[in-house]
């Protein structure tokens, strides 16, 4: 089972474009075990403290380029990254991701495509945010 899944993880990003490397691997199947919403760079320096910032930072822009990860720009001063879910990566707008202001972490809402926007002829959209800003249910209780 394990062979397989080391199988897939190859498979995708091969197919994404990626050249395979064996810290390529590790990044991409951390970001999917580690985190359930948005990170970090930093973030992902403390789940993978044997690797080089600098490696790990080329690492995200090779799998964000490859159009594996999504990068979004939540205002807090930290770029933030997440996984793509959508089956056709290459193709994918993103999705609708909550802010909170007080403990600055954003939520993703993969469920929840962008609207698409009409926008005026041969002006071509690489990528699309939609970041809605408020309060987080855990800082609310509070
Ligand atoms: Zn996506
Ligand atoms: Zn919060
Ligand atoms: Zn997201």
């Amino acid at each position: 089972m394990a062979y397989l899944d080391k199988h897939d993880d190859e498979r995708v990003l091969e197919q994404a474009g990626v050249r395979v490397t064996a810290v390529r691997l590790l990044v991409w199947r951390e970001v999917r075990r580690a985190f359930h919403d948005t990170f970090s760079l930093a973030d992902l320096e403390d789940t993978l403290p044997t690797v080089d910032r600098s490696t790990l930072f080329r690492t995200l822009v090779s799998l964000t380029d490859a159009h594996l990860l999504h990068e979004i720009d939540d205002g807090s001063g930290a770029q933030k990254y997440c996984v793509c879910h959508h089956d056709d990566t290459r193709h994918c707008l993103g999705h609708v991701h909550l802010t909170c202001v007080r403990c600055h972490r954003t939520f993703c809402l993969k469920d929840v495509t962008i609207p698409n926007v009409p926008l005026p002829e041969g002006f071509a959209p690489e990528e699309t945010e939609y970041v809605v800003k408020g309060i987080c249910s855990r800082c609310n209780k509070e």
